[in-house]
């Protein structure tokens, strides 16, 4: 179970993250929504550690460290807890598919060459891209890229795998490649993260969904409760201008 506990963040003085409570157990699919500007991404960033929030606790099983004065141990400690897909893929262009993959591997967990290119191969194999392992970012489409950033955020074997608005850079065309993917890893009980404007899927994929609006959350539940029954006028009011 991983548990944030009144997570805060201001940038400056505008309060992004205003003391957000959020529980992920083994299996889950989260899926975040909220207008532009809420802090779904800061949110994402600071539980994985790469902003660091001002205040707040977080837990893994039996380990709870403080955002604010963590320990360098507990820092290497939790960031092992969750992957990080983002938006732009952020792979390396001067790396083949699999040593983007590979490399966090090698270097965030002490593994083997030998060992990591497996495990790497058999992230690739998992999203399609058997036949592009020594293919460089620039020979694959956005969505074979974003495969690749998937692949490489699963061959850790995190706890929960972080996405950030994983299909908002691609052509709508390749949006479905990416999006089948995630339901597949969804469905084989991959534990997930995931901020998203697909409500469609989100309506099909998630176990539950957490609406946010300036730093807090609004109102949380079932898909098919925040979808069509939702209880507050803000879940309303975003849901019709997004629809
Ligand atoms: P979107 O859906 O547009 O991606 P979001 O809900 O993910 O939005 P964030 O990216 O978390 O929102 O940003 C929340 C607020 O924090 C915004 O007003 C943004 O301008 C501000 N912000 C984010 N990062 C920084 C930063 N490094 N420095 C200053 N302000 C920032």
């Amino acid at each position: 179970m991983l548990e944030i506990k009144n997570i805060q963040k201001s940038f400056k003085d505008h309060m992004v993250l205003d003391g957000l409570d959020i529980k992920i157990e083994k299996g889950d699919v989260v899926v975040l929504i909220g207008p532009s500007g809420s802090g779904k991404t800061t949110l994402l960033r600071c539980i994985n550690l790469l902003e660091r929030a001002d205040g707040g606790t977080i837990t893994f099983n039996d380990m709870t460290a403080d955002f604010n004065h963590m320990a360098k141990k507990e820092t290497a400690a939790l960031r092992k807890k969750t992957g990080f897909v983002f938006q732009n893929y952020n792979l390396f262009n001067n790396k083949t598919a699999l040593e983007n993959v590979a490399l966090g591997l090698i270097h965030g967990r002490k593994m083997s060459a030998a060992e990591a290119r497996e495990i790497a191969k058999n992230a690739l194999d998992k999203v399609g891209l058997q036949e592009k392992y020594d293919f460089y970012p620039s020979q694959l489409s956005g969505g074979q890229q974003q495969r690749v950033g998937i692949a490489r955020a699963f061959a850790l074997n995190p706890y929960v795998i972080l996405f950030d608005e994983p299909t908002s850079a691609l052509d709508p065309e390749l949006i479905s490649e990416v999006l089948s993917i995630m339901k597949q890893l969804a469905q084989e009980g991959t534990t997930m993260l995931i901020v998203t404007h697909e409500m469609s899927f989100a309506q099909e994929v998630a176990n539950h969904v957490i609406f946010m609006d300036q730093g807090k959350i609004v109102e949380q539940g079932k898909p098919e409760d925040i979808f069509l029954r939702p209880k507050e006028e803000r879940t309303r009011q975003f849901l019709r201008r997004i629809n």
